[in-house]
């Protein structure tokens, strides 16, 4: 396989670059990782979360996951007191 970037030389270099477009400052960072250890998706967090503006959408529902992952992209806490909660006993309980 040549190199992703120049396409000249055969990769010899992780990402499918050759090496001297691997070692060349910005190249690398132009391409992702092809290895399957590589992290991937929303990246961990850990330490003071921001707060984010409560959802009206229901726990389970795709429009809920989507606020979570969005939460999560942002560096937000996941869970706010005033979100929607499953019905209107488990609000009474405090329950989410
Ligand atoms: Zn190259």
């Amino acid at each position: 396989m040549l190199c992703r970037h120049c396409n000249q030389v055969r990769s010899n270099r992780p990402r499918g670059l050759c090496w001297s477009c691997y070692y060349t400052p910005g190249v690398r960072d132009l391409y992702p990782s092809t290895s399957k250890f590589a992290r991937r998706g929303v990246s961990d967090f850990n330490g003071k979360a921001h707060t984010a503006a409560p959802t009206i959408a229901l726990p389970g529902s795709p429009e809920k996951v989507a606020i979570l992952e969005e939460r999560a992209r942002l560096q937000q806490e996941l869970w706010h007191p005033a979100d929607a909660p499953m019905d209107r006993e488990s609000r009474k309980l405090g329950i989410r």
